[in-house]
C-alpha cells in the first residue's frame, strides 16, 4: 500500500469554514498532523483509530522544529499511511506548506494540496472589513510581520512600495514587530492617520478587534494586551467595520456553552450554538451502545402486523429500528397499517428522513405529553410497540398498559462515558465557560458521575440551563441549582434561554 499526504488548509478557525475536500481528507486520514491554529474540533471527524500528532507553534515557542515536522509526515506516509497535514488558514500562505511539499516531492511521496480560507482574507471579513472596496482599496498585500532580527533594514520587505500602494496591507505574525511595522510605513510616507485594525483569534467566538491609527497602534496594542494570533490590517477599508460587522453582533457571540449530551445527540445543539456566534464546548457524558444481535426486536418486526401503534422516543431509536428493517430486507412499507408516534420534533424529523410522517408528535419532548395525547385515542384493542433504551423511565409503558397491550423492546443502552473526567474538570477549572446545558436527567446524573460528587460545587460558577421539569428535579436532587429552565422542552427552548439572558 502506498501512502499519501494531503496538505490541507483548515481555514481561519470558524468550524464551518473548511472545504468539503478538506473534510474528506480528515475523514480518510490514518494520521492527522495539526498545529495550534487549526480548529481542534475537526479531529472529531476523524476515523476511530486515527493517530493525532500535535506539532503546534505558539509563535517563537515551537513545539516541533520544521525539519522534524517534515520528517514525521514523510515517515508516516512511507509506512503506507494516509497523512492529513492540517494547517491553519491556507497551507501556502506563510504556512511553510511549500517546504513540506518540496520535501515530499524529493522523497517520492505522493501529495495533494487542499487550499483553505486564509485568515488574511477570512479574518478581516469576520471583523467586518472587506479587504478590497471600489472606494477605498483596489489591491491588497499580505505580508509577514516575522521580520528577521539579523537585519535591521529588512531588505526583503519593500516598505516604500507598501507605504505607497493605497491598497490594504495585512500583516501576519506581526504583533511582536508592530512598532517597527508602523514606524517603517510612516517613515516611507503613509499617513499616520491611516486606520489600523488588530484582529485576534479571528472567526472564533473569542475574536477580539481593536482599532487605532498607524501612529497610535503600537501603544494601543500594549495597553490592550494584544497577543498572537493577530492580524494587522492597515488601510481605509478598516473604517467599514462599523457598518459591515455581522459576526460580533450575533446573539450568542462571546458566549461559551458547555453542551452535555451524548456524542450522537449533541450535534444539533452544538451547531446551533455556533451558528448563532457562540462557542459550544462539547462534553460527552454518555455513549449509546446498541444491543447487538437483537432477536427480540427481530421477532416483533416479524409480528409487526399485530401492532397498531409504534412509538419512537429518540433519534437513536429511529436509527436502530429502521436499520434493522433494512437488515431484514424490509422497508417502511411494513409500517403502513400502524400509527407512528415520535417524542419530540427532532425525533419526528428523523422519522421523516426515513420516509414517514409521524402521526402523533407531542408538543413537549417528554413522555407525559405523549401520553396526554395518546390516552384519548388509544382503545383497549390497540397494541403498542416501543423499541427504546434499556434504562428508560417506566412511565410510558406503565400508563399505556392501563389502557391496552404494550410491548417494550430494548434496543440500546446508554452507558457512562467516563474516559473524559480530566478533560471535563480542566474545562470547569479554566473558568472559560459561561453556561452548561442539560438536555435530560441522565446527562445530569452521568455528568455528576464523571466529575465526582466532590466536584459538584464547581457548577456553581456556571449558569445551568435545563431542558425541562424532570431534568430540573434531577439536578435539584443533586444540589445543582438551575439558572433557567426552557419554556419549551426542546433544544431551541434551551437556546432561547441563553439568547434571552442579558
Ligand atoms: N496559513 C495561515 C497563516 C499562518 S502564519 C493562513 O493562511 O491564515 C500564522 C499567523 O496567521 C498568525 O501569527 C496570525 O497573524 C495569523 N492568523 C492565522 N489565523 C488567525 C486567526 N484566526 N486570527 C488572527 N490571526 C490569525
Amino acid at each position: 500500500m502506498k501512502g499519501k499526504v494531503y496538505l490541507v488548509g483548515a481555514g481561519p478557525g470558524d468550524y464551518k469554514l473548511l472545504t468539503l475536500k478538506g473534510l474528506e481528507c480528515i475523514k480518510k486520514a490514518d494520521v492527522i498532523v495539526y498545529d495550534r491554529l487549526a480548529n481542534k474540533n475537526y479531529l472529531k471527524e476523524a476515523k476511530e483509530n486515527c493517530e493525532f500528532i500535535y506539532v503546534g507553534k505558539a509563535s517563537s515557542n515551537h513545539t516541533l522544529p520544521q525539519d522534524d515536522i517534515n520528517r514525521v509526515i514523510a515517515d508516516k506516509a512511507k509506512e503506507g499511511k494516509i497523512v492529513t497535514r492540517l494547517k491553519g488558514g491556507d497551507p501556502y500562505v506563510f504556512g511553510r506548506g511549500g517546504e513540506e511539499g518540496e520535501l515530499l516531492k524529493e522523497e517520492g511521496i505522493e501529495f495533494e494540496v487542499v487550499p483553505g480560507i486564509t485568515s488574511a482574507i477570512g479574518g478581516l471579513c469576520y471583523a467586518g472589513i472587506p479587504i478590497t472596496h471600489r472606494d477605498y482599496a483596489s489591491s491588497f498585500h499580505v505580508i509577514t510581520g516575522h521580520l528577521r532580527d539579523d537585519d535591521k533594514e529588512n531588505p526583503e520587505i519593500n516598505w516604500n512600495a507598501l507605504a505607497n500602494t493605497n491598497g490594504t496591507l495585512v500583516f501576519l505574525m506581526g504583533v511582536a514587530n508592530l512598532q517597527k511595522i508602523s514606524s517603517n510605513l510612516i517613515k516611507e510616507g503613509q499617513s499616520k492617520d491611516t486606520p489600523v485594525a488588530l484582529i485576534s483569534w479571528a472567526t472564533r467566538s473569542n475574536q477580539r478587534v481593536i482599532t487605532s491609527t498607524l501612529e497610535n497602534v503600537y501603544e494601543t496594542a500594549i495597553k490592550e494586551g494584544v497577543k498572537p494570533p493577530t492580524l494587522i490590517a492597515v488601510g481605509d477599508v478598516v473604517g467599514l467595520r462599523d457598518k459591515l460587522n455581522f459576526f460580533e453582533t450575533k446573539p450568542l457571540f462571546g458566549k461559551n456553552v458547555i453542551v452535555t449530551r451524548s456524542r450522537t445527540q449533541s450535534s444539533s445543539l452544538v451547531s446551533k450554538i455556533s451558528d448563532l456566534g457562540g462557542n459550544p464546548i462539547e462534553v460527552p457524558t454518555i455513549k449509546i451502545e446498541k444491543i447487538e444481535n437483537n432477536i427480540a426486536l427481530e421477532n416483533e418486526i416479524k409480528n409487526i402486523k399485530d401492532y397498531t401503534y409504534l412509538i419512537l422516543t429518540s433519534k437513536n431509536a429511529v436509527d436502530i429500528f429502521f436499520d434493522k428493517l433494512d437488515e431484514m430486507d424490509l422497508d417502511s412499507r411494513v409500517l403502513a397499517n400502524l400509527k407512528v408516534c415520535a417524542i419530540g420534533s427532532a425525533t419526528a424529523k428523523e422519522i421523516k428522513n426515513r420516509g414517514i410522517k409521524a402521526d402523533v408528535v407531542p408538543e413537549k419532548f417528554v413522555a407525559e405529553y405523549l401520553f396526554e395525547e395518546l390516552k384519548d385515542v388509544l382503545k383497549d384493542s390497540d397494541k403498542v410497540l416501543i423499541p427504546r433504551a434499556k434504562n428508560a423511565r417506566d412511565f410510558l409503558v406503565d400508563k399505556i398498559s392501563e389502557i391496552c397491550e404494550v410491548k417494550e423492546v430494548h434496543i440500546y443502552e446508554t452507558v457512562l462515558d467516563d474516559s473524559k473526567k480530566d478533560e471535563v474538570l480542566d474545562i470547569l477549572n479554566s473558568g472559560e465557560a459561561d453556561y452548561i446545558t442539560f438536555a435530560s436527567s441522565s446527562t445530569v446524573t452521568n455528568f455528576v458521575d464523571i466529575i465526582g460528587k466532590e466536584n459538584i460545587d464547581k457548577l456553581n460558577e456556571l449558569k445551568v440551563i435545563s431542558i425541562g421539569p424532570i431534568t430540573t428535579q434531577t439536578a435539584k436532587d443533586l444540589n445543582i441549582s438551575i439558572y433557567k429552565e426552557a419554556d419549551i422542552a426542546t433544544i431551541d427552548g434551551m437556546i432561547d434561554c441563553i439568547m434571552n439572558d442579558k
